[in-house]
């Protein structure tokens, strides 16, 4: 019965996403403001085009088979989030009027009438917001909703074996057993119908497809949707290499609050950046020359970088579930199976047409208000996605190990070493030295002086960016250190109008003394030194908080509108 109810939920939200695709602009604000409308501001509407053109007609319809399949998940999505999900959209549905309207559109954002960018605040007002539970459910609808963590806590404690491997395992649902104790029910038990159209939809566009990687992950994940094991086909998505690059299946776990066992089901269908991917093969080549002329004690260096984990850079062609809600995905690594991750490594893929997105309607209006005039013409998306790359580069360069490479394999992880500082330490250090590696390419003629003359400000622009986001979690850390230590070193500039600037006489030695800083408290482990310098330098100093206080009107993200 509720997988039926669960098919139904899921072609109405699939049509609701179809009709979004061509609903009319809103009509301007009436005298009452609705507080939904700031809410919705926040996520300015992008457009979001992939170049499929190219593609022979057998892939192109391949990849329609995909975007079917994506849609399939988008309303499993919704289920795993609450179970009252889906009655709820269908009864937003149902509302007509501009404040239904507002209320769906903003469901639609967040995949559920919890505010995602606002502590999960309940957005809902009116009769509907009867048909919710006071708090957004923790345990998400991957646990009994009349369970309490304790009750599940206990009842794992006392499991053993291969039963507590699935109970704890990415892919069941915890349930109520007849007896009122609780049951594991394996992913492909309990969406039954909704995986088995999405199978279906793989298959097909396995069929359909002529490149022998793209149709072997086809039909293994088809096969792991209806098997529920999926070690085969993450295999076979780490040897995909074909113009089109889906990614399918339950994968994070962020929506379990409670645990964190559980994956939530997303998918990314998106087509290979050739361009992009040129540029990342020619950086490759130059990795060890960078190795060699790091601006570290000479002992640190390693002379002989080992393989690197793959990077694939991808333009979406659409995107749904987990993977399209909020504040939107532009970069991910999988799979997060460590038996995978022992044997082919991870990989990383970069959402290019995504981030173009963001750099146009959020960082380019950040630039306008935190940069001064001369500083804010320089930056360039170009700059913007050629440091991203390189920021993925550097964490496989510079020290893994206490003592860098003088005591081969027998030094203590870098990551053991400096202990909670670890990931924004590691973070700042991808970020900065970053800028130090595209100089060193720049001067040699690898990167385009356009790049070297731009990326500096463009990664100014960026830090407000991130520190918007607060000082929470590793990124904004490792942003403000870098902030804060070129304001300490005079590279960067507050103007007399509170805009910021970079000091072209002084950015390039900064860059290279705070790799060397960096990398340097890593080759030591040097705890000490590192927690004094997260201490000093992860503040919000006022001039930065003026800036920030200006930026209220700039959306926060996009709201990716998929024209495919
Ligand atoms: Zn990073």
């Amino acid at each position: 019965m509720r997988h039926r109810v669960t098919n139904v939920a899921v072609r109405l939200f699939a049509l609701v996403i179809m009709t979004s695709c061509s609903t009319p602009p809103p009509a301007p604000p009436t005298a009452a403001a609705d507080p939904l409308d700031a809410k919705l501001s926040q996520f300015a509407p992008a457009e979001i085009t992939a170049n499929t053109a190219a593609l022979p007609p057998n892939e192109r319809q391949a990849l329609e088979k995909l975007v079917h399949a994506a849609r399939v998940i988008d309303g499993l999505f919704l289920e795993q989030v609450w179970s009252g999900n889906t009655a709820l959209l269908t009864a937003l549905s149902a509302d007509r009027s501009d404040a239904g309207r507002r209320q769906l559109h903003y469901f639609l954002i967040n995949k559920g009438p919890w505010d995602r960018i606002d502590h999960n605040r309940p957005f809902i007002t009116g009769p509907l917001a009867a048909m919710l539970p006071s708090e957004k459910p923790l345990q998400a609808n991957f646990y009994p909703a009349d369970a309490t963590k304790a009750d599940i806590e206990r009842w794992i404690a006392g499991l053993s074996g291969s039963a507590r491997d699935n109970a704890t395992g990415f892919f069941s649902v915890i349930r109520r057993a007849a007896n009122g104790t609780f049951t594991t029910v394996p992913y492909s038990v309990a969406y039954q119908n909704t995986l088995a159209d999405a199978a279906a939809a793989l298959r097909q566009a396995a069929a359909l497809t002529s490149q022998p990687t793209l149709k072997a992950f086809l039909s293994a994940r088809a096969d792991a949707f209806l098997s529920n094991d999926y070690f085969a086909s993450d295999m076979a998505w780490m040897a995909l290499d074909a113009s089109i690059e889906p990614t399918i299946g339950p994968y994070e776990t962020y929506e379990d609050e409670w645990f964190g066992y559980k994956a939530a089901f997303e998918a990314f269908i998106a087509i290979r950046d050739d361009a992009e991917t040129q540029k990342l093969s020619a950086f490759g080549a130059e990795l060890q020359g960078l190795e060699n002329a790091l601006p570290i004690d000479a002992a640190y260096r390693n002379p002989s970088l080992g393989a690197l984990a793959p990077i694939r850079v991808v333009n979406v062609v659409f995107t749904s579930g987990d993977g399209n809600r909020g504040v939107q995905t532009a970069a991910f690594n999988l799979p997060n199976d460590d038996r995978v991750i022992k044997e082919k490594g991870s990989k990383r893929v970069m959402l290019k047409n995504v981030q173009q997105a963001k750099f146009d309607k959020v960082l380019t209006p950040i630039a306008g208000v935190a940069l001064s005039a001369a500083d804010r013409a320089k930056v360039s998306f170009d700059a913007f996605f050629t440091h991203i790359l390189m920021h993925e580069l550097m964490h496989g360069l510079g020290p893994h190990q206490v003592g860098g490479s003088r005591q081969p394999g027998s030094g203590q992880a870098v990551r053991l070493a400096l202990k909670d500082t670890y990931s924004a330490i590691e973070e700042a250090k991808a970020d900065i030295s970053g800028l130090w590696a595209l100089q060193q390419l720049a001067d040699k003629g690898t990167v385009s002086p356009a790049i070297a003359a731009s990326m500096y400000d463009t990664f100014l622009a960026s830090a407000f960016r991130s520190i918007r986001f607060g000082l929470n979690e590793a990124h904004g850390k490792g942003i403000a250190l870098q902030l804060n230590t070129l304001l300490d070193r005079g590279a960067v500039v507050v103007n007399g109008d509170g805009t910021f600037s970079i000091a072209p006489a002084k950015i390039r030695d900064a860059v290279g003394s705070l790799t060397r800083d960096l990398m340097t408290i890593e080759a030591e482990g040097n705890y000490a030194a590192a927690q004094d310098l997260l201490k000093r330098t992860v503040v919000i100093r006022p001039e930065v908080q003026r800036v920030l206080d200006k930026l209220n009107a700039v959306p926060i993200d996009i709201e990716p509108k998929y024209s495919f």
